[in-house]
């Protein structure tokens, strides 16, 4: 029995409502906050029972902070944008209130992001008693999960990791990205980074890529290495345990990226200000009011997504490699909850994480990374709410 508070009404801030509405037993109470109340009303409209709404600006913690008195939440699911991390972070720390996201806080005016800024929290929410869960979508979040399943359930060490995510679904527009195009596209052109041998290695953007044989109808795509956030922490978990490499992948298609290409090279992902006409504009912000607007292409996405790991490493002394995954139908996600799979597979976990803490099953004082709780109780609700998963061993040697 707990009152919820979910700030961002995009995408997956729309999922999230969704998915809590369906559990009322943990989720009594639902409010429903960001900057324009008005797509929280539409949301709100689309549920089987009532939740409030609110306007807030969530990167002004005085006004946070009143609505947090107002409502008196147990916990927020923060599902904005990275930029507003620390400050609903800061209005937990002042309200006694638990805390949890999707992804890690990233300056405005710097394509960067780890989890420094957020673990700096940890005495100050120690202290506070309270709890804060860090990246519980997918990608982070349900592979961290799944990379912890596998330590504890097939290996003794694990060796190599490879996150393979692929979007296999088609929206029909020239160009659109399937969330937060300003986050997107910022993620995408950054230089990448691996972890080998005791080090990370950057490579230029989209430098190295292969191929790879999706299950699930897939079949071969082309994935790239990215820089993701998870690596980070999931470095830190399983250096200890014999990691020697760690890797992200993302598949793109030809057409996203010669559409990147030529938007880079004519200076519209630049995310510091140019000014025209007398006025200040930063570029990648003014492309993102220009393109289409993710919740937009829900109805119009068919295929699936695929997002797992791949895992090398011992287990009695012998040598295994073990596929564990997820595939989601964007149009199946759409008749559930309005959304295409992309929201779907983000605002999904984000609830059962919610829901692990609020029932006590993950709890702790301090700033949380998913992998260091049991993966047992969340590998179960994946089930349970809609993203089933898979595993298999491929060839031992
Ligand atoms: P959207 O852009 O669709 O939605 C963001 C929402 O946050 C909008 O409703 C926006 O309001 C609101 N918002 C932005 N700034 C503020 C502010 N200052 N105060 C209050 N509300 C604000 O993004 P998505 O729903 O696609 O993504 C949400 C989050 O999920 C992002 O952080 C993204 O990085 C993360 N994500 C994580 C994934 C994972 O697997 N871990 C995968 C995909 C996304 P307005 O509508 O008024 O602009």
């Amino acid at each position: 029995m707990a009152k919820v508070l979910i700030i961002g009404a995009g995408g997956v801030g729309q999922v999230v409502a969704h998915k809590c509405a369906q559990v009322p037993e943990v989720f009594t109470e639902i409010c429903l906050a960001s900057r324009t109340e008005e797509k929280c009303r539409k949301i709100a409209a689309q549920l089987p029972r009532p939740i409030q709404t609110a306007q807030v600006d969530a990167d002004n913690v005085p006004e946070l902070v009143a609505l947090i008195k107002r409502f008196q939440p147990e916990l927020i699911i923060n599902v904005a944008l990275p930029y507003q991390d620390l400050h609903i972070m800061q209005a937990c720390l002042e309200t006694g209130v638990h805390y949890l996201d999707t992804a890690n806080y990233e300056p405005l005016d710097e394509a960067h992001f780890e989890y420094k800024w957020q673990w700096d929290y940890h005495e100050r929410f120690k202290e506070k008693g309270i709890m804060a869960l860090l990246g519980s979508g997918f990608d982070p979040g349900v592979t961290n999960v799944f990379t912890a399943w596998a330590k504890k359930k097939h290996f003794d060490t694990i060796e190599e990791l490879d996150i393979i995510d692929a979007n296999a679904g088609d929206h029909g527009q020239p160009f659109a990205t399937n969330f937060n195009p300003e986050i997107n596209i910022r993620e995408v052109t950054a230089k990448g980074k691996y972890y080998e041998d005791g080090e990370f290695h950057e490579t230029e953007a989209l430098q190295i890529s292969k191929t790879f044989d999706f299950p699930g109808g897939i079949g071969p795509k082309k994935i790239y290495l990215l820089w993701h956030e998870e690596l980070e922490s999931l470095v830190k978990f399983l250096r200890p345990h014999g990691l020697r490499r760690a890797r992200f992948w993302m598949t793109f298609s030809d057409n996203y990226l010669k559409h990147l290409e030529v938007l880079q090279n004519v200076g519209m992902t630049r995310i510091d200000p140019v000014l025209y006409n007398g006025q200040e504009i930063v570029p990648l912000q003014f492309l993102k009011a220009l393109l289409p607007d993710p919740s937009s292409l829900g109805p119009l996405t068919k295929g699936k997504t695929c997002i797992g790991c791949l895992i090398k490493g011992k287990k009695d002394g012998k040598t295994r490699r073990y596929y564990v995954y997820n595939i989601c139908d964007h149009e199946e996600a759409y008749k559930e909850v309005q959304s295409q799979a992309i929201s779907y597979t983000t605002g999904v976990p984000a609830m059962i994480g919610a829901m692990l803490m609020l029932t006590g099953v993950w709890k702790g004082a301090g700033v949380f990374n998913m992998e260091q709780f049991d993966p047992e109780p969340f590998m179960q609700k994946l089930n349970l709410h809609g993203l089933p998963w898979h595993e298999k061993f491929l060839d031992e040697e």
